[in-house]
């Protein structure tokens, strides 16, 4: 059919001459203005590039876009930032910088982990931790939390429910660098239908009405929070939710929310959240299939993280190996009182309350979480560090583990505690990747991840911001 062909031809042709003609005004008007340029781009070309300051030499690099490794890798880091990548023999190390050997380690970009609490450290009573630590937030329990997550690797953290002030005091401590522990992205205290407990109220605010609903969002905004945590929308009504997700979004904060119940879900599809949390409390065998289909219908935006790992740790620590709880590797950074108190509150795991559910519960969660892979919602590695029997010292190794020994991929896994949190954050030209420019949040595990994940247990060095913190 040559008429047709030669149709296709000159539409061909067109196209490729808007093209052109579009590549070269857009090349003139960079030329024309170079005002127009970045700020970030202006100081390339006028500042002398930065010595390096301390390097990674050897060990196998995986950069955290999912492509191919890189063996025998080179990492120059000069300042906060990473210079230049690439492979020992071509990547010269300037003499005098410091280097950090990583021979016999995979070299991987800091993790994120997406869900975290640090004003609770694993305790199995919240009322009686709330009694004898809940003033001591900020000053005591938040700064060790945070230490024992950096030094599992983690450098950078999404906090999930907390006290306003105490958590933005412990994310501007962090952040000036007075306390060791992740950057953190923090949403302060829940926005949710009412407190469950008198004692609470500071943690979770109940909204009553748009009105109050809107006010209290634009206040914790206000104060400088990262993100809304709502929950129990499903208690809400419409108009409360609605003013919820609108004054997020108005003020350029994404909205993160639980998803315990089906009627939460849908009411947290119905007005656009941005992120939902867990997998569903319930004993249902999966989701049913109208939010199956609202979930294939915005997976190009909607992001999930499932915090598969804290059922299985509790059934496993209560019933299968309690000797966990005498391991001192939680107590790291304790006071020994508050580490005997912890302990304490753990020695009867199989009487807690929600236990009793997990013999149904568990064996439903494959299906749950393979559920939400097909749907295409981008997942991410969270882990409800800090409730009981979850210590921050090996909550994240324990996700990615369990979502590998599901059948993801390790490289996808690792990805979703670097690369995909890092694009939720909106951070992704800081953090999440090696590649030159970003941020040098680095850690060393001995062994390789790509064959056995639980290497990812431990980790040998942690970087962050291009200094060496463990
Ligand atoms: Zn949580």
């Amino acid at each position: 059919m040559p008429r047709r062909l030669a149709s296709q031809c000159r539409a061909l042709l067109a196209t490729s001459r808007a093209l052109a003609a579009s590549l070269v005004l857009a090349a003139s008007l960079v030329l024309a203005a170079p005002v127009l340029l970045p700020a970030s781009a202006r100081d390339l070309v006028a500042q002398p590039a930065p010595r390096p300051t301390l390097a990674v030499v050897g060990g196998r690099v995986i950069d955290g876009y999912g492509g191919p490794v890189i063996e025998n890798g080179v990492i120059l880091v000069g300042g906060d930032r990473i210079l230049a990548i690439g492979r020992e023999g071509e990547l010269a190390v300037p003499p005098g910088v410091t280097v950090v050997d990583a021979n016999g380690h995979t070299v991987l970009p800091g993790l994120i982990d997406m869900h975290v609490h640090l004003h609770i450290v694993g305790h199995g009573d919240y009322r009686r931790w709330d009694e004898l630590y809940g003033t001591r937030d900020a000053s005591l329990v938040m700064p060790i939390a945070a230490r024992q997550l950096l030094m599992a690797g983690v450098t950078s953290a999404r906090d999930l429910g907390a006290r306003l002030e105490d958590i933005l005091t412990v994310k501007r401590r962090i952040a000036a660098g007075e306390i060791p522990g992740p950057r953190l992205f923090v949403s302060g205290p829940f926005i949710q239908h009412a407190p469950y407990e008198e004692y609470e109220k500071d943690l979770r605010w109940g909204v009553n009405g748009a009105d109050d609903a809107r006010q209290k969002v634009q206040r914790i905004i206000d104060a400088g929070v990262d993100f809304i945590k709502l929950i129990d929308q499903d208690q809400m009504t419409d108009a409360e939710v609605a003013a919820v997700v609108e004054t997020a979004h108005r003020n350029g904060k994404a909205v993160v929310a639980h998803a315990h119940r089906m009627a939460e879900i849908r009411v947290g599809l119905k007005h656009g959240v941005d992120d939902f949390e867990h997998t569903g409390l319930g004993t249902a065998p999966g989701y049913p299939e109208d939010i199956l289909q609202s979930l294939r219908e915005r997976n190009s935006s909607l992001y999930w993280t499932p915090t598969l790992s804290p059922l299985y740790t509790l059934y496993e620590t209560g019933s299968v190996f309690p000797e966990r709880l005498d391991d001192p590797a939680w107590r790291e950074y304790m006071p020994p009182d508050m580490a005997r108190e912890v302990r304490t509150s753990l020695s009867q795991i199989p009487r807690l309350p929600y236990y009793a559910l997990f013999p149904s519960r568990l064996p439903l969660l494959p299906t749950k979480f393979r559920q939400l892979r097909e749907s295409g919602v981008r997942l991410m590695i969270g882990t409800d560090a800090g409730i009981p029997a979850m210590f921050h010292n090996d909550a994240t190794w324990r996700e990615m583990a369990k979502w590998v020994e599901l059948g993801v991929s390790p490289m996808e896994t690792i990805q979703s505690a670097t690369l995909w949190p890092a694009r939720f954050l909106r951070r992704e030209q800081d953090i999440g990747v090696l590649a030159p420019g970003r941020l040098a949040d680095i850690i060393l595990v001995r062994g390789d991840p790509l064959t056995d994940m639980t290497v990812m247990r431990d980790v040998r060095v942690v970087i962050q911001g291009g200094r060496r913190v463990k």
